[in-house]
């Protein structure tokens, strides 16, 4: 059994200026993948393209006005029809969260000590000072300098790196089974970036803990993960492996998000390649492929009708066009 099976999830929000019988708008529309034990799966897309909102799902995380439909199974269990208190012990105890952005997830006004104390009191039953002990340890497996003196100060102390490593101690310390991570890298300059990417994969071969992996960089993805998922518009448009998806990818949104991969090699006076336009609004998305106006390759059938997942050896795709016609033969 899959550790973390998503199953057809689908997440709705209500309008919020439309009255009761507005129309809701799908931000998340039938996604599926499953995660085994120590698996890492990449997350890809560009803002609105519904990752956030996926996982936010899966943690019952939806702003008041958001629902969520399908199946998330966490060892069997489904998470979206969980009663709060069994989601809440789940949820930073067995699943942690890492989120982009480390000032707004740590509370100002309490020590770093009480931040990360206060879970593990709350779901192991710990002492103060047993605690404070682990606590002390988890921030000096991410490298905190002199934790034991580190951990009585508050969050504005420390610099963005040190805050999200904060963070990664604070989910690791309960030594989840899956850690999800949210743009972790995306307020950090790139130097830290590649040190929290390191520590990532460190917990993932040390610990064994899977990982999910939310972001809009490819980089980060080939340097951390084993599978990718990439959507657009709240849907599944190509799912695989890391090394197929970067090898021979299947969709052309995929070969753009790879195309606008900066490279050493490239000469310095070569533009960087971008894909034209904007992702669609959610709500305003037409019959045809969603990204129809922005792919170079659409024919008139893409502006008909959406395409549906298919699958191809072991990797899915959602594309009107032939395999054979991006590689001369079979995928
Ligand atoms: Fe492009 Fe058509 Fe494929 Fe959509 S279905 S990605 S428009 S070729």
């Amino acid at each position: 059994m899959a550790l973390l099976e998503v199953k057809d999830l689908s997440v709705t929000f209500a309008r919020r200026d439309g009255g009761a019988d507005a129309p809701s708008v799908t931000v998340v529309d039938k996604v599926s993948f499953s995660l085994e034990a120590g698996a890492t799966l990449g997350i890809v897309g560009e803002s609105g393209s519904g990752k956030s909102q996926t996982v936010m799902a899966l943690l019952g995380l939806l702003a008041g006005n958001g629902r969520a439909s399908g199946e998330a199974l966490y060892r069997g269990e489904n998470l979206l029809t969980m009663k709060p208190a069994a989601l809440n012990r789940i949820r930073g105890s067995r699943i942690g969260m890492v989120f982009q952005d480390p000032m707004t997830s740590l509370n100002p006004f309490l020590t770093i000590e009480r931040q990360m104390t206060e879970t593990l009191e709350l779901h192991r039953g710990a002492s103060r000072r047993e605690a404070r002990k682990l606590a002390i340890e988890a921030l000096e497996r991410v490298r905190i300098p002199d934790a034991a003196r580190r951990i009585g100060m508050y969050p504005h102390e420390f610099s963005g790196g040190m805050r999200q490593r904060v963070l990664i101690a604070a989910a690791l310390m309960m030594e989840p089974d899956v850690l999800i991570a949210d743009e972790p890298t995306t307020a950090l300059d790139v130097t830290v970036q590649a040190q929290i990417i390191e520590l990532l994969r460190e917990l993932n071969r040390e610990n064994g803990t899977a990982i999910v992996l939310i972001t809009h960089d490819m980089g980060v993805v080939a340097e951390l993960c084993d599978d990718a998922m990439v959507m657009y518009a709240g849907r599944t448009v190509e799912r695989a492996s890391v090394r197929e998806l970067f090898g021979r990818p299947l969709h052309p949104y995929t070969t753009g998000l790879l195309g606008a991969l900066p490279r050493l090699d490239m000469p310095l006076d070569q533009p960087m390649q971008t894909i034209p336009g904007n992702p669609p609004m959610p709500g305003r998305i037409g019959a045809g492929c969603a990204f129809a106006p922005r792919c170079a390759s659409a024919m008139a059938r893409c502006h008909e009708a959406r395409p549906t997942l298919e699958t191809i050896g072991e990797r899915v795709r959602a594309c009107h066009l032939p395999v054979e016609s991006l590689y001369g033969v079979p995928a």
